[in-house]
């Protein structure tokens, strides 16, 4: 990883004009990742835009205070075309940035990925990719503290640590461990508000989110002998509470917390096709699962987009694959 922090900081010190990207439907660590990088480079005194396929979230929207987020048009392709460097975080593949994908392709910039997905895919000059960490938000922390100077201030702490709650559920997934709690703590002597940061996230939402929430629990099934949960979210219980698929958020958390349920799945139904998220406990790789279906994530953690199938279609694809994984 030396060698790749090496490389990183080199770009970062030579390079003037920078353009970051996150995945579509982006989430704290992603949001987190970008500000954080963003105000490091532009403390450098770099010109920094970041530019996204989605519109970010509105728990996520303080974030965009300490800097910018844009939403992607084509208006910002001169800009793509243009900027030295290209970043990708928390994501290693092009079809989660697929509105801008083909750009970047064309784009002589230099591209560099930083992520914490498995199975990078081929599009960047420079990966820095660590699959063991559980946030790209910690990530760059590290990648910070390679630097030869102090770089980390308030507002990048503030980001940083949100990354870093949101990718581990509040300090509850495997991969939290005593490295995340030292960061963690390291952060809090740049002076940050955990309980504001935390209140904005997870206390600052409309009660449409609820109500959502509640069909959404109403609505899970188990199959496979009780090993598999299934959270079933039709089109029709978004009109019903004013919600959208923005709002499906932690949902995973309640399939899995069903005793002997080993894998849990969320499906959402879309405007253009199927979301399915992919969680397991234990052993048991869903990336595999969620590879079958063209989308990717994390052993436990994954997700995939359906596209040009019926909502029960995909459904019953995914539960009879699902069947050799329990
Ligand atoms: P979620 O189900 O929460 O959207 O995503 C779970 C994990 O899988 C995240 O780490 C996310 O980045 C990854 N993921 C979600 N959707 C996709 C997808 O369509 N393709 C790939 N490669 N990864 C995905
Ligand atoms: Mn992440």
């Amino acid at each position: 990883m030396n060698k790749q922090f090496s490389a990183l900081n080199k770009i970062f010190d030579s390079k003037q004009s920078f353009v970051i990207t996150t995945h579509v439907n982006p989430d704290g660590d992603a949001i987190g990742s970008e500000v954080a990088l963003a105000l490091m480079l532009k403390n450098k005194g770099k010109k920094v835009t970041i530019v996204n396929q989605s519109e970010t979230p509105d728990h996520l929207l303080f974030l965009t205070k300490l800097f910018p987020v844009r939403a992607y048009s084509s208006k910002y392709n001169n800009l793509i075309l243009e900027c030295d460097c290209f970043c990708v975080v928390d994501t290693n593949s092009p079809k989660r940035f697929s509105a801008m994908a083909d750009v970047v392709a064309k784009s002589e910039a230099l591209k560099i990925c930083i992520d914490h997905h498995l199975e990078q895919e081929a599009f960047a000059d420079l990966y820095v990719i660590d699959t063991d960490v559980p946030a790209t938000c910690e990530l760059l922390y590290k990648i910070f503290q390679s630097r030869t100077s102090h770089v980390i201030t308030k507002p990048i702490a503030e980001a940083l640590y949100t990354g870093i709650m949101t990718d581990t559920a509040s300090f509850r997934f495997p991969k939290t461990d005593s490295e995340t709690h030292r960061i963690v703590a390291d952060l809090f002597m740049y002076g940050i508000d955990q309980y504001k940061l935390y209140q904005q996230v997870y206390e600052s939402g409309p009660i449409n989110k609820l109500w959502l929430l509640g069909k959404a629990l109403e609505s899970i099934q188990i199959h496979h002998n009780g090993k598999v949960a299934a959270m079933i979210l039709p089109r029709q219980i978004f009109k019903e509470t004013k919600t959208t698929e923005a709002d499906v958020d932690n949902f995973t958390s309640y399939v899995l917390s069903i005793k002997n349920v080993v894998v849990g799945l969320v499906f959402v139904e879309l405007q253009d096709g199927v979301k399915v998220s992919f969680r397991s406990k234990g052993n048991i790789s869903v990336n595999n699962l969620a590879k079958q279906f063209s989308g990717g994530g994390h052993k436990n953690a994954s997700g995939a987009r359906l596209k040009n199938i019926s909502f029960d279609d995909a459904i019953k694809k995914v539960l009879s694959a699902t069947a050799s994984y329990v």
